[in-house]
């Protein structure tokens, strides 16, 4: 989608720190990161958010968790426990109009969030 900045991203048009890519999925390390571990998994396709799948986005929604758990595993936080987020608009303290999973840890996560 013209002027979403993780469309850009996916297409390479803006560089990130790429931690997986396949066909489905990128996943790269958040630019302002909030955790040790900071990355966002989002669909290369462009899907608003969390509140736009549809039925037939069950496959690339497991997908999505499957990267996470899988970077989980490998940056080592799998252990000690993690959290996966996803923002929804406005209220939901959504920035990037663009569905992404945030995978954070690497320390003592707070709830409930602010
Ligand atoms: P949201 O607030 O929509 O849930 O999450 C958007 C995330 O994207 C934020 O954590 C923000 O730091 C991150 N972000 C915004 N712009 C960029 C960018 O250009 N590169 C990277 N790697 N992350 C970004
Ligand atoms: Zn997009």
């Amino acid at each position: 989608m013209e002027n979403c900045l993780f469309c850009k991203i996916a297409a390479g048009e803006i560089p990130s720190r790429k931690a997986y890519e396949d066909e489905i999925v990128l996943a790269f390390h958040d630019i302002a990161p909030q955790a040790p571990v900071h990355v966002l998994i989002i669909p290369q396709r462009h899907i608003m958010d969390a509140y736009h799948l549809e039925k037939g986005d069950a496959a690339l929604l497991f997908h999505m968790f499957e990267v996470a758990n899988k970077l989980a595993a490998e940056l080592g936080i799998a252990e000690k426990g993690f959290r996966i987020v996803t923002n929804i608009g406005e209220d939901g303290g959504q920035s990037v109009p663009h569905l992404h999973l945030h995978l954070l840890g690497g320390r003592s996560l707070q709830w409930p969030p602010g």
